[in-house]
This record gives C-alpha cells, sequence and structure tokens, in this order.
C-alpha cells in the first residue's frame, strides 16, 4: 500500500476530473462570456434563461459523426433501445452506438477505465449533461442509463421522453474519477440518489470482477423513499455480491422516510435517516454500539480498521448532501477543504474525493 501514491493521485485528480452533480448544472454559464454577450447582458439585452440555453459552449457545438469513432471530441449518434420507468421520476435508459464506431480496444487506451461518463446532448435546445453508463460499455455499443428527471430540469425531462428508435447524441469517454488499484486499503463510497452510478459502475467494472483482492469496498446510499431506491437492475447485483461477499463488499441503504410502498423484502433494510458520523463509524468497525444497524444486518463481522488506515471517501449526490458529509465544493470547481462529517472525524483532505 502506498500513501503518497493515494495523494499524488488525489492531486492529479484535483486537476482533472468533473463533478457529478454541481458543475452540470452550472456548466453551461462557466465558460467565459465573450464580450459582446457580457455588453448585451448589462443591457438587459439578454435574460439568463436566454443565456442558458444559447450560449455557445465550444463544447456543446462540437460537431456530430457518424462517421469517427466515439470520442470527448465530437457528437455520435445513438438510437433509443428502451426507456422504462424505474421510480417515480427517474428511468432506465439503453441506448446503442453502431459497433464499427467504438475506439480500437487498446489496452493501452484507458479511456473506458472506470469510472468515466458521456455528455448527452438535448438536440432541442443544444445543451449536454454528464451521465454515467452503469455497465459500460458493451461490444454491441450498448451502454445503459439510470437517469433522474428534476421538475425544472433540461435534460432530464428530454431523455423520459425519448422513445425506443429516436436518436440521441453523446460525447465521450470522460473521466469521473479514475480508478486505481492497490492504493486503497477501503474506499467507502457515500451516495445519495443517482449519485449512486458512479460507484455501480465501479462495482460493475472492478469489485464484482475481484481484480483488486486487497481493498474492501463499503457503499452506504441514501434515497428518499423505499420507491426511490435503485432499480432491481442496480440493487440486485449489489445486494447478491455484498451477501456472498461480506468481507470484501459492504451494503448500507438509508431513506429520509418509509413513506409510501415499501422497498422490495430481499434488500438490506433501509434504516431511517440520513447517512451521518454514526453510520460511517460503525461501517468501520469504530463504534462500539452492540444493537447498531450494522450488527444487526451483519452480525459481529465489523471491520476492524482504525480510521486513520489507508481508507479512500467517494461522496456523490446532491449538493447538501455532499455539504454536510465531507463539506461544500470549493470555488471555481475545486474540491474546497473537507467539512462536514469527515471533518469532525478527522479525515485529512487526501482520503476525501467528492465526485
Ligand atoms: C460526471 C457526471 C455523471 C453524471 N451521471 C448521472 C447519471 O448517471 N444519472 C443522472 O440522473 N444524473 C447524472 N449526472 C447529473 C446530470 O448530469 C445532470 O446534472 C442532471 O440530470 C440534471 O440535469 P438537467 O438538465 O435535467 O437539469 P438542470 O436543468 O441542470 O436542473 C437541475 C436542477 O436544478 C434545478 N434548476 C434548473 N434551473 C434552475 C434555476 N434557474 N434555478 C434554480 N434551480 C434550477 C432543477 O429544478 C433541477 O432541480 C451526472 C453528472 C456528472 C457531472
Amino acid at each position: 500500500m502506498n500513501r503518497s501514491t493515494g495523494h499524488r493521485l488525489l492531486c492529479e485528480l484535483r486537476r482533472t476530473t468533473h463533478r457529478f452533480y454541481s458543475q452540470s448544472r452550472s456548466q453551461p454559464r462557466r465558460t467565459h462570456l465573450p464580450r459582446t454577450l457580457t455588453f448585451a447582458l448589462g443591457l438587459g439585452a439578454i435574460g439568463c434563461t436566454s443565456l442558458y440555453f444559447f450560449y455557445p459552449d465550444p463544447s456543446r457545438s462540437a460537431p456530430t459523426s457518424a462517421k469517427v469513432p466515439l470520442s470527448p471530441s465530437h457528437f455520435t449518434p445513438a438510437i433509443v433501445l428502451s426507456n422504462e420507468l424505474s421510480g417515480p421520476d427517474t428511468k432506465l435508459l439503453q441506448v446503442t452506438v453502431a459497433p464499427d464506431l467504438l475506439p480500437p480496444n487498446d489496452p493501452a487506451n484507458p479511456s473506458f477505465a472506470p469510472i468515466w461518463s458521456v455528455y448527452i446532448k438535448d438536440d432541442d435546445i443544444q445543451v449536454e449533461r454528464p451521465y454515467t453508463p452503469l455497465e459500460g460499455i458493451d461490444e454491441r455499443g450498448c451502454m445503459l442509463f439510470w437517469i433522474k428527471k428534476y421538475p425544472k430540469g433540461e435534460v432530464g425531462r428530454w431523455l423520459h421522453a425519448k422513445r425506443p428508435g429516436d436518436q440521441i447524441a453523446l460525447r465521450g469517454p470522460l473521466a469521473t474519477w479514475p480508478w486505481k488499484e492497490g492504493v486503497w486499503d477501503e474506499v467507502v463510497m457515500i451516495s445519495g440518489g443517482t449519485g449512486i452510478t458512479p460507484f455501480y459502475q465501479l462495482f460493475h467494472s472492478v469489485i464484482s470482477r475481484q481484480t483488486d483482492q486487497n481493498t474492501r469496498f463499503t457503499l452506504l446510499h441514501s434515497s428518499r423513499t423505499p420507491a426511490d431506491i435503485p432499480p432491481p437492475h442496480i440493487m440486485d447485483p449489489l445486494t447478491n455480491y455484498a451477501a456472498e461477499n461480506s468481507g470484501r463488499f459492504r451494503l448500507g441503504l438509508f431513506v429520509d422516510s418509509f413513506d409510501g410502498p415499501a422497498a422490495p423484502s430481499h434488500l438490506p433494510k433501509a434504516q431511517i435517516g440520513r447517512i451521518g458520523r454514526g453510520a460511517i463509524e460503525q461501517s468501520l468497525g469504530l463504534s462500539n454500539a452492540q444493537d447498531s444497524w450494522w450488527t444487526r444486518i451483519f452480525g459481529k463481522t465489523q471491520p476492524a480498521k482504525p480510521v486513520n488506515g489507508n481508507i479512500l471517501f467517494l461522496v456523490c449526490g446532491p449538493d447538501p448532501m455532499i455539504s454536510a458529509i465531507a463539506g461544500p465544493y470549493g470555488r471555481n470547481f475545486s474540491q474546497g477543504p473537507v467539512g462536514g462529517v469527515l471533518r469532525e472525524m478527522g479525515i485529512p483532505s487526501k482520503q476525501v474525493w467528492k465526485l
């Protein structure tokens, strides 16, 4: 295990990766305003809404080509195969790009190394947002996404309306968080809502394939209600793997309330309340509570890692959740100092990454 390698990786990541929720919301406003547009804004001639929609972001105005392989520099057409409701405001969307547009399968090319995402463009308003293929991409060019629709969200609503046979455009792959094997003893992933998608991709590509035998993983996931818990396509592999590999992978579910229909009985019983210090400490075996949710679910087989072990905390979810657990993002899309629960626990920034 090499802590300085871990620290170096985190420093590199601070420069190269992008964040899950907040960046995408502000992304269309992020690039520098041309003088003319600034002037027009000053005159009040262009409102925020039209700026948001029509500001000429060079990336989302990237060309579309059905002739060159999938790449971050241009959009590639993709066909919707299915788009199934998977919760009150989520859908499982399956799309495919033509197999001859897949980049060459070169082991030296880390493009599809987890965790990666693609930008999907809303053709109606020329806005793009990043989404995470749950299982990466297969040799037929298929990708599966779990997509949430926000009441006033643009691209999520647009994608929810897509039907089998419709064409969309996407560009990528782009690195969300480049996983490196053999660096961490333990990885604690904390997610809320669709923030589980990058962790599911890591689970599918790395954890369940047992390529890294020396790292232990914990996923603590929170949803608003049992009906909002991710669909069986996501939860069943996680649940089954956790049951069969409890020494390597642990799963804890949390809900804000038990309102509405109950969760399927084969899932781990969700705990009510937010993921807080107690839950994180219990997952690390730092709590002596005999009747904790962890011991009720997993018996006495708590991991025995001290908090100052070589542990990485990855956090992905809505801004308020990120802030409560790891502190808010910094300015200019930086990670910002560690705050919230992880700061209370004395976790240094080299062991925290906010996706
Ligand atoms: C690397 C990465 C991977 C991602 N993967 C996924 C994924 O797999 N699945 C997924 O569902 N999401 C994912 N996201 C999030 C996704 O990119 C979008 O941010 C999300 O879908 C919302 O986009 P939208 O266009 O639908 O909503 P937006 O239009 O961006 O709105 C988002 C929220 O802001 C609110 N809002 C909109 N306009 C305003 C306004 N003027 N003032 C105040 N609030 C406003 C909306 O009501 C909504 O709550 C990922 C993000 C990143 C960075």
